[in-house]
């Protein structure tokens, strides 16, 4: 006898090896929550931004990968590894404060226009955690390398072994012993920000803050990469939001992307910076979309919101942008061909 939905769904699928796209297009049609994957171009304006003060000159390379139509994936690795090499820099890379155990151990990802990603946890010894991350995500079937595995599996990439403990971030770390309480800084990367003053912290320099970078290039891709030390003086082993895609950072090609900064446990427990990416899906523009998501963090925790930071920072497809953070100070770069901005303060709840 003929089955007519057998039919239907054979000539659905036949057909479907020749008309994908076509196929796609009618689905879309007929359901406006699928949205169809706009294609890659070749005459976007590119544009790339990232978070706080040093996104200034993490900006400054990776528009050297965008300006000579490279990938947006080079842009951002290049980028974000001038923060990892800046010893002067505390709270990323090379000269990061360390865990309560004197020991600096880096958090980073990295994801692409394709949906594919890497990450490692809690490495020590290596400079440019991203680098390993992207190999992660290049050159393994997995998603993830943490501790010893990650650090083992560098080795064997070619990375070489560095103290990354400076003799600054060692005499900060010292000095913190003495009190040894854990009670991060809101804007450590801006001292007229900070919710202490300057001199009574141990080298001016007692927090965390996070390099997430997002970038779109010349042929309509976005990718993005967010790395960091984390929090100073945490507990050993503590992971924060910054190398957990969705957390830390997400990217989905037919939207945009989103990273974030701040008190990572916050962020891990909204899936901050995927909520941010759907919120845009939805239509909100990225600073909205910024905004509602630090909202709801402010919502489920009003008492903990109240003394802490966490910012958010978006990127559409369209080249619109956006940030929004729980306090003020919260500062990003965006770099384009027109300009080298440093956005500051950015908008926020306080
Ligand atoms: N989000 C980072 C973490 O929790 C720190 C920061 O960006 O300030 O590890």
């Amino acid at each position: 006898m003929f089955n007519r939905r057998k039919f239907i769904k054979k000539s659905a699928l036949t057909a479907g090896l020749f008309s994908f796209s076509g196929n796609l297009r009618a689905l879309t049609q007929n359901n406006p929550s699928i949205i169809p994957p706009s294609p890659s171009q070749n005459n976007m304006k590119p544009i790339v931004i990232s978070t706080w003060d040093f996104g200034v000159a993490a900006n400054a390379d990776a528009w050297k990968v965008l300006s000579t139509k490279g990938s947006c994936l080079d842009a951002v690795e290049k980028g974000v590894m001038v923060a990892e090499a800046d010893e002067k820099n505390n709270s990323v890379g090379y000269g990061g404060l360390p865990d309560r155990d004197g020991i600096v151990t880096l958090d980073a990802c990295i994801m692409d226009s394709d949906g594919n990603i890497g990450a490692v946890l809690a490495l020590e010894n290596i400079k440019h955690a991203i680098c390993v991350a992207r190999k992660v995500m290049e050159k393994t079937p997995h998603v993830m390398l943490a501790g010893k595995g990650a650090y083992q599996f560098a080795l064997e990439q070619g990375f070489k072994t560095e103290n990354l403990l400076t003799q600054e971030s060692e005499k900060a770390w010292k000095e913190w012993l003495k009190n040894a309480k854990y009670n991060p800084v809101i804007n450590s990367e801006n001292k007229n920000y900070q919710n202490a003053a300057p001199e009574k912290l141990p080298g001016n320099q007692y927090n965390h803050d996070t390099i997430g970078m997002l970038a779109l290039d010349v042929h309509g891709n976005i990718a993005g990469a967010c790395t960091t030390s984390g929090m100073a003086f945490k507990l050993h082993g503590r992971i924060g939001d910054s190398p957990i895609i969705g957390a830390g950072l997400y990217i989905d090609n037919e939207i945009g992307g989103a990273t974030s900064t701040g008190v990572g446990e916050e962020v891990v427990r909204n899936v901050g910076s995927f909520l941010v990416v759907e919120l845009m899906r939805q239509g909100y523009s990225p600073q909205d979309a910024c905004k509602e998501a630090v909202m709801r963090i402010i919502r489920k925790k009003p008492q903990t919101a109240k003394n802490i930071q966490v910012g958010f920072l978006a990127l559409n497809k369209k080249g619109e942008y956006g940030a929004y953070a729980i306090q003020k100070g919260f500062s990003y770069a965006v770099c384009n061909e027109n300009k080298q901005d440093l956005i500051l303060p950015g908008k926020s709840y306080y």
